[in-house]
């Protein structure tokens, strides 16, 4: 079943084996481009650790877009950067298998 949840920090869903993401939990730091890097504490201090959309097909990572590069109006809606990650997904995904490019 698909299920849409949201709070202030978070929001995602699934689809057909697809779990989509965005919010707090994963984060790409804006000068090294890392995904959760615990160390740019230290060699990126003046970086920003910011929220990513992620996509996980089988439980692999296929897709980590930071807010930058979602282009996403940002809000308190959690909501928008999800779908905004979700059609860059299918936008790039291979429709056969699901694969992204
Ligand atoms: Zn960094």
């Amino acid at each position: 079943m698909s299920k849409l949840y949201e709070s202030s920090d978070y929001a995602g869903c699934s689809a057909r084996g697809v779990n989509f993401y965005y919010g707090y939990e994963v984060t790409k730091c804006s000068k090294c481009r890392k995904v959760d890097n615990g160390d740019c504490e230290v060699t990126c201090p003046d970086a920003d650790q910011e929220w990513c959309f992620e996509a996980k097909r089988d439980g692999k990572v296929v897709m980590t877009l930071s807010a930058s590069e979602l282009d996403c109006e940002m809000s308190d809606n959690m909501v928008a950067p999800l779908v905004t990650g979700i059609m860059k997904y299918i936008e790039t995904c291979n429709p056969k298998n699901g694969e992204v490019k």
